[in-house]
């Protein structure tokens, strides 16, 4: 039976590939420790795959000593592979696949959550109700029904955002390098990234970090925004820099920041560090405003999503252990 060795896991990811792995067709291991050098010796020889999330490092290494242990396949179970060195991997001979898509709606939903709980404040009213405050000051929200949404990147996730906003009765405009036409003929209107900006209430980021568009929210782009503009960002932490908007917090020129992922979120996040000193300033100064949401990097944390990357995963691997050629879609070396 062949053997998988996982990396970063949680107990939920025991859960979900353990219930996945029919038939038992694998030997699963799960390690909690991250994937980097001072762990790649420990992965035994003979292994046929290590899976890995967000935060593994394959750096050459750590890919020539998998290589020597004579592990055959890098399964990602995630979309983004800018963790892999994928060049290393081609040069030692092992395959590398991923899960491309699972679940849009999971992220797209949770970017409606963030901004409804920062408008309606109802993570404020939980802990006011309990302690029997009934009191409503404080609490003014806004409709969303008439308003202007900013959507920038509409793939699947973005596309899926765009639908409920619809469905709210917003007003959505787009900017992607790319148009839809599904998207045009619901409602929704592209225009210049520059435009989006400025006519926007609630700007909603769905693009992928690339080397060109790193800060893409930054002092300057933020000037070009309404005052009291709404930011929701689960998409990934490198396209806002993070001090400048804090600054345009400060002004109140950003009204409410709702985060899901975070520039430096490697070191902290998808672990309880509730025990310990934060030495991160930035985060600590982010979370000490009322109208900041924070989550951890679980937009993509559903039921749904998590069935579809355990399935996606191992089917990559049933048909790479069988020697089958799997969809073009979810190989990467
Ligand atoms: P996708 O590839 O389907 O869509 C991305 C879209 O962004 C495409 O239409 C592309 O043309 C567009 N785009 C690329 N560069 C752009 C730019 N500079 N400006 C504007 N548009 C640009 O990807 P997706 O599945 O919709 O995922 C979007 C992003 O969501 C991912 O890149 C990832 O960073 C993030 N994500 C977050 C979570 C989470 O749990 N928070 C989970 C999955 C994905």
């Amino acid at each position: 039976m062949s053997k998988i060795v996982f990396f970063s896991a949680k107990p939920y990811d025991k859960a979900f590939f353990t219930k996945y792995n029919e038939a038992d067709s694998f030997e699963l291991q799960f390690l909690e420790t991250h994937l980097g050098p001072h762990i790649a010796n420990a992965v035994e020889e003979g292994t046929f795959a290590v899976c890995v999330f967000v935060n593994d490092k394959l750096t050459s290494e750590v890919i020539a000593v998998l290589a020597e242990k004579g592990v055959q396949v890098i399964a990602l179970r995630c979309a983004g592979f800018n963790n892999v060195d994928l060049d290393a991997a081609g040069k030692y001979g092992i395959r590398v696949c991923r899960v491309p898509a699972y679940s849009p709606e999971a992220v797209a939903e949770h970017a409606v959550a963030m901004l409804l709980t920062l408008n309606r404040k109802t993570h404020k009213a939980y802990n006011r109700v309990r302690e029997q405050n009934f009191s409503l000051n404080g609490l003014l929200g806004f409709n969303m029904h008439g308003r202007t949404i900013g959507v920038i990147g509409t793939g699947k996730i973005g596309m899926a955002f765009c639908r409920i906003m619809l469905g709210f009765g917003c007003r959505v405009l787009a900017y992607d390098l790319f148009e839809d036409e599904d998207l045009k003929a619901l409602g929704v209107r592209y225009t210049a990234f520059e435009e989006v900006l400025k006519a926007v209430d609630v700007l909603s980021l769905h693009c992928p970090l690339t080397p060109d568009n790193k800060y893409l929210i930054n002092k300057d782009t933020l000037a070009i925004m309404k005052p009291g503009c709404s930011i929701i960002n689960t998409s990934r932490g490198g396209l806002i820099c993070t001090g400048d908007v804090i600054e345009a917090l400060k002004t109140g020129h950003v009204a409410y920041l709702g985060i899901d992922v975070y520039e430096q979120e490697e070191r902290l996040f998808f672990k309880d560090l509730s025990g310990s000193i934060i030495e991160d300033d930035t985060i600590q100064r982010l979370m000490s405003f009322p109208n900041v949401l924070v989550t951890g990097h679980q937009a993509f944390f559903t039921d749904e999503a998590l069935s579809q990357i355990a399935q996606i995963t191992l089917g990559n691997l049933y048909q790479l252990d069988a020697g089958e050629e799997p969809d073009p879609s979810v190989i990467l070396v």
